[in-house]
């Protein structure tokens, strides 16, 4: 992020580098819905008895869920059971939530929404060439740190979400 901050002063660097971060992250996602359920299929979502009662939520109702923060199934109790902690299983519907490897992809994302957020509007505004370099390099990071904070929640819920829907999941919950 500091090299970032200094690309900034740099636009042909700075772009160049976004794009290179955006075609990486976009490549990894996809070679990660093709390969992981290829040699890692999952052994069925739910349990028989959820399975007939209800139907698999469509991507969109899906995302909207996760993003709210809600289990990406049912949208009817929080996916989460702290900050950033997804709940082991859905309370009201009891899907294995805690089966779907978040692991970095919601950092990833924010890590990339946040950098182009806060780095593009920022050319735009005079405190970024009147100041020095290290007011706007401390500035910059502070509000890099509270708008990735409170995104990310957010963010690991839609991504949740966008692994249940494809059924991204380990066999058992990690230990
Ligand atoms: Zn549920």
């Amino acid at each position: 992020m500091v090299l970032q901050v200094l690309f900034m002063r740099h636009p042909d660097f700075y772009a160049a580098t976004g794009l290179h971060i955006a075609y990486f992250a976009f490549r990894s996602y996809i070679s990660y819905i093709l390969t992981v359920p290829a040699r890692n299929r999952p052994i069925i979502g739910h349990s028989p008895k959820v399975a007939m009662t209800t139907e698999k939520a469509p991507l969109s109702t899906a995302l909207w869920r996760g993003l709210r923060r809600q289990c990406p199934a049912c949208g009817e109790a929080s996916a989460f059971r702290g900050y950033l902690k997804i709940a082991d299983t859905c309370p009201n519907c009891h899907t294995p939530l805690g089966l779907y490897p978040c692991d970095d992809g919601p950092a990833y994302i924010t890590m990339l929404l946040v950098g182009h957020l806060v780095v593009g509007p920022l050319f735009a505004l005079e405190f970024f060439w009147k100041y020095p370099l290290g007011v706007v390099i401390s500035v910059t990071l502070g509000a890099l740190v509270v708008m990735t904070l409170a995104l990310l929640p957010f963010i690991k819920g839609g991504f949740l979400a966008l692994l249940w829907h494809h059924g991204l999941k380990r066999s058992r919950q990690p230990h």
